[in-house]
């Protein structure tokens, strides 16, 4: 079975925001074969949903229901995308805040969550960028930077949460500390 597409989250499982499961959608009431496994923003309790009612909208409209907080976006991110992932976007699990980068004029695409051992086996290329982050955009600087670059950890924190924008392929990060 495929996933619907999601143009700001287009990799949902290899994410973790979607897990196979055989749990039955609150929304539908079907067994699809996969649940969402992040953030659900409600009054209520957090619903179980299938990425289908994600993807059409049915879940944000008949349980008000957000997968992204709100604030993530910076100034500038325009409103359609801000609604089409807010509302309709598997979003994921940060430690404090989550953020949603932009760039050329639109919202990045959510990658995955990476800790340093993922980052050299799988994503090399990106570790100076990384590191980049942690100096310029978190304004840490000489031993601190290195050790936290080298103290990410998926599971346990802090961790790399990587996106992507569609246009000009630059990576972007966001970097959460438990
Ligand atoms: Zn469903
Ligand atoms: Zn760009």
């Amino acid at each position: 079975m495929t996933l619907p597409p999601f143009r700001y989250h287009p990799d949902p499982i290899r994410s973790g925001s979607v897990v196979p499961s055989d749990a039955v959608c609150d929304r539908c009431g079907q067994a699809r074969g996969y649940v969402y496994d992040g953030p659900v923003y409600v009054e209520d309790d957090e619903p179980t949903l299938c990425p289908w009612c994600i993807a059409d909208g049915s879940a944000h409209e008949e349980l008000d229901a957000t997968f992204v907080d709100a604030e993530a976006f910076p100034d500038g991110t325009p409103q359609a995308a801000i609604e089409e992932i807010t509302e309709r976007t598997p979003g994921y699990s940060a430690w404090q805040e989550e953020h949603w980068p932009a760039c050329c004029g639109d919202a990045t695409a959510y990658i995955a969550p990476v800790g340093i051992a993922k980052i050299r086996k799988e994503y090399r290329q990106l570790e100076g960028f990384i590191l980049n982050h942690i100096i310029y955009n978190m304004g840490i600087s000489g031993g601190a930077a290195t050790r936290l670059l080298q103290s990410l950890d998926r599971a346990k924190g802090p961790t790399a949460f990587v996106f992507r924008c569609p246009k000009c392929e630059t990576h972007h990060f966001h970097v959460d500390r438990c």
